[in-house]
């Protein structure tokens, strides 16, 4: 498959919008603004995009939900908070292909009858901060953005709003209450952002990669979109892969491509020639897969028959020599430190998990700790306000799955037998 997102990001003036326009760039917007918004809605559905921030909501249904709303003014709003550990995937496009984000907010922005654009950026991304301002700077010189696009009296303004560094902030009701100038946490659900979001107005949130794909499905179509990748969530798909791989990096794939394949074919496989443990398949916040485990299609649907999660598809390997309980207990720090601390089961429940995991990885862990850690993670599921609870409770009975007797042995001997 021929990169879609990643097209002449091996360029080293990709960023450029006279290298984008010569490679094709910006025609699918003309092509889009002499359509009617409902049309391309049509193709983004008959596309069968499914939004690539971690949830797969369909995106054409998103956007029907926003469009029946007749408030005005509606907000576009293009989540590139990517703060997950092992997630990187978006940051390619913000660094070295920022004008199909800038060209596909734009055409979005015009099927959704929405004016106003904000890209809510990582506070740690700053070098993306200024590719992608200088990126939208150019796109006003050349009339892509601004009050009369292309002179077809079409208006899309766009912003980039950098957050300070909250992993909450990627979820879209956090993120509008920052771009609102409030402290970073989920509001209640319903009412959805599509129709109260940001300043109480109708508010479409897309990932940064869901928003690429749009100009690829209006200038191809929603019909040969459709034929890429798996047939129930189709469409190119970006897997940044980490850990112990001799390749590590972000792999522009068809989406259902097998885990097996994109740590051996395309990861280069385990380094140092050591055997595989164990992988986190999308991000720390799903559930772990034991080695035996990567012979699954790498889709939404596929990933939750697996016993995980499609996530961000940010791929953690991990080979022989890595202590589970170590990488436990360091993704519970990542869960407690971020905890927006607005519900008890979360705020409370990362904290215990955390101190549990902490005495067992200091040899001092007692009988009853893996009873206790199911305990407080069965505590946790379901029954917190935002997903960043079940995603912590997630990491410990997935990792009590596979590597309970890792735990035990932890105990029983008081330390490591791995080192
Ligand atoms: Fe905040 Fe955690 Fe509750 Fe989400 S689950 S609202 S992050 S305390």
């Amino acid at each position: 498959m021929e990169n879609i997102l990643l097209k002449n990001i091996d360029n080293a003036n990709s960023a450029d919008i006279n290298e984008y326009v010569k490679t094709g760039g910006y025609s699918a917007m003309s092509k889009a603004l002499g359509m009617q918004p409902k049309d391309i809605i049509d193709e983004i559905k008959k596309s069968g995009l499914r939004g690539r921030g971690g949830a797969g909501f369909p995106t054409g249904m998103k956007w029907s939900f926003a469009v029946a709303d007749t408030k005005f003014p509606k907000y576009l709003i293009c989540n590139a908070d990517e703060g997950e550990p092992g997630t990187f995937k978006d940051r390619p496009i913000l660094e070295k292909n920022p004008h199909l984000l800038i060209e596909g907010m734009s055409i979005s922005g015009y099927a959704l009858g929405s004016e106003y654009g904000y890209v809510y950026l990582r506070g740690e991304y700053p070098h993306a901060k200024d590719v992608l301002n200088r990126a939208i700077s150019e796109a006003y010189e050349k009339n892509y953005l601004g009050d009369n696009i292309l002179g077809k009296g079409i208006k899309f303004h766009l912003a980039v709003y950098q957050g300070a560094g909250a992993y909450i902030c990627g979820e879209e009701t956090a993120l509008i209450e920052s771009i609102e100038g409030k402290k970073g946490q989920p509001r209640n659900k319903p009412p959805f952002p599509v129709n109260v979001g940001a300043w109480s107005m109708p508010t479409i949130v897309n990932n940064v990669e869901t928003l690429s794909n749009v100009p690829y499905i209006v200038a191809a179509g929603g019909d040969a979109y459709s034929k890429i990748g798996s047939r129930d969530c189709p469409g190119p798909k970006l897997f940044s892969v980490s850990g112990c791989v001799e390749k590590p990096g972000v792999y522009e794939l068809p989406m259902g491509t097998s885990l097996r394949d994109i740590i051996y074919k395309h990861a280069g496989g385990i380094r140092n020639g050591k055997k595989l443990k164990a992988v986190i398949p999308g991000g720390i916040s799903t559930p772990v897969l034991p080695a035996d485990g990567i012979d699954c299609a790498m889709d939404f649907v596929s990933m939750s028959r697996a016993g995980s999660l499609l996530g961000s598809g940010a791929v953690i390997v991990m080979d022989e020599s890595v202590c589970m309980v170590k990488v436990a207990y360091r993704a519970m720090k990542f869960f407690e430190h971020e905890s927006c601390g607005k519900c008890v089961p979360c705020r409370e429940g990362t904290d215990w998990l955390r101190k549990i995991l902490e005495r067992i990885e200091n040899g001092k862990g007692k009988e009853g700790d893996i009873e206790l850690l199911l305990d407080v993670a069965g505590i946790i599921t379901g029954k917190t306000f935002c997903p960043l609870g079940d995603g912590a409770a997630g990491v410990v009975t997935g990792m009590l799955r596979h590597f309970r007797k890792e735990f035990e042995e932890h105990i029983k001997q008081g330390k490591c037998t791995l080192q």
